[in-house]
Formats: C-alpha cells, structure tokens, sequence
C-alpha cells in the first residue's frame, strides 16, 4: 500500500483539506499547524476535527504529517526565540490531540553560531520540557540539508537529539529526500547504501514519514531547493527506486514540490503508477 499526499492549505479548514485529497487523488497530505513564516495558528472547531477525522477514516488514509512552523527554533541562541519556540511546540502538540496517533514532523532548529552540540542539547530539553506520557502524537524530526547552522544535517545528530529524549518512543524521523541528498547522502547511486546507514546509526523503525522531494542542487550542496519530480539533480528514477523500497513500504509520502494543484494531482497520479506496474 502507499500513501501519497501533498502540502495543503489549512486556510478552508480540516475536513475541507480531506476533502481536497480526495479530489487529488491522494491517501495522505500535510499542513502547517500554525503560519510557518509568521507562526500564529487559528483555532480549532472541535466539529471540523471530528469531521476530518470520519473522513481519514472512511477513505482509509495514511498517516497525515503536520508541519510545524519554520520560525520555530528551539536551539536559537536568543532566549526570547526559543522561548516562543517552546510556546509553539506546546501549543502545537496540545491541538494535535485533536487528530489522534497522526505525526507533527518539524525542523530540530539552527544553533545561530552555539555549535551543533549545544544545539542538540537545546532541542532535546525542549522535547523533555514538552512531550507528555498520554499523547497520542509522534513528533518527527525532519532530517535537514545543513544550511547555515541546521542541526540535523546528519544522522549522528539526529540519533544524539534522541538519545537524550526521555520518553523517546514518541520521537521519529521524517526523511526529507532533496534534505538528505543536499546533506551528501548519495540517495541516487547507494540508496541501499544510505538506508543502512540510517538504519545502523538511527534505526529504520524510527523512519515514520518521507518528504518526497526531487532537488535543484547537487548531493552535498547543503541548499535545501526542492524541485518537480524527475526535474532535479535526483531524477525520476531514482525517486521511482525510493518510493519502491521495500524499507520505506507504507510509510506517508509527502510532496512539497514546487507544484500548482495540477502539478500535484500529476505527481500523484505518476507515483501510484509505480506501484501498480
Ligand atoms: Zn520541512
Ligand atoms: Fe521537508
Ligand atoms: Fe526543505
């Protein structure tokens, strides 16, 4: 089975982007919890998360993969940012109870020039300052491109966040493609390659979800543009091979592809092909 899906707007509301999906075609889609560049989120109608959550249901989706805002930097070193990146965290896991046992996936942080051990200290106490035992989230952390001072560039950073979460079975990794292949993992000629590394140093069971993402940029070039299926350096079909590991079976697919609604409902539709055939 695959679940493939796109970015989607919450401007209409939940059951409103389920809704959307289906007319896509997809099984799965993503949104931001809040606006990801100025980070304030509209309330929830408890009816419209409910009528959402009917929908994923009867239609038998995936997993959906909320996305939490981009000014949200647990490990900056100024306090009043990480202090609101706390803030946004906590307010985001507490709405995600309204959408049981889906993902929250977001970016670890930037350490702004404190060091990338600093950084994954900060990023995990912020963690063990807001999970709590009864939520039903899993909370992602993307794997990054290691632009600027990004933590997550590698999975050995990665791994260490983890390692210091305490209720650690709530954390998970979402496997951003044109990330990983900017970050130098040559996803492209040793896929299998990558894959075991992942799983050496992270750990396959921890890989959740997959931002499914073609690159503008070569491996290693740590820039983080996402580029149309088949039209990156990564290339069509290397993202067929990925999207048919048997490693990554049944895990969300997530386009964030530079795409108009046409361009998504095209890739959808390209992807579950690849299935069938
Ligand atoms: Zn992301
Ligand atoms: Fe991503
Ligand atoms: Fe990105």
């Amino acid at each position: 089975m695959i679940y493939i899906g796109c970015h989607l707007s919450v401007t209409n509301g939940y059951e409103a982007m389920g809704k959307t999906m289906l007319g896509f075609g997809g099984n799965t889609f993503a949104y931001f919890t809040r606006n990801p560049r100025g980070g304030r989120s509209k309330d929830i109608i408890p009816e419209d998360a409910a009528a959402l959550n009917a929908l994923l249901k009867g239609h038998r989706f995936g997993t959906l993969v909320a996305h939490g805002s981009y000014t949200m930097n647990l490990c900056a070193a100024i306090e009043t940012t990480r202090l609101n990146g706390l803030d946004m965290l906590q307010k985001d896991l507490q709405r995600m109870e309204y959408f049981p046992r889906q993902f929250y996936n977001f970016h670890p942080g930037a350490h702004t020039g404190q060091g990338a051990e600093k950084g994954i200290e900060l990023i995990a106490d912020a963690l063990n300052g807001t999970l709590f035992p009864e939520m039903q989230t899993t909370v992602l952390l993307e794997t990054m491109a290691g632009k600027g001072t990004e933590v997550g560039r590698s999975f050995e950073e990665l791994r260490a966040i983890i390692e210091r979460v305490e209720l650690s079975d709530k954390v998970g990794i979402c496997f951003d493609t044109c990330h990983v292949w900017d970050a130098g993992y040559d996803i492209v000629g040793n896929l299998d390659g990558v894959l075991t590394q992942f799983d050496k140093v992270i750990g396959l069971d921890r890989l959740c979800a997959v931002h499914f993402n073609d690159s503008k940029n070569p491996c290693g070039s740590h820039k983080d543009r996402h580029e149309k299926l088949g039209q990156g350096y990564i290339g069509i079909e290397a993202m067929r091979k990925i999207a048919l590991h048997p490693a990554l079976r049944g895990k969300p697919f997530i386009l964030e592809t530079p795409n108009d609604d046409q361009g998504y409902i095209d890739e959808i539709r390209t992807v579950k092909s690849w299935m069938e055939n």
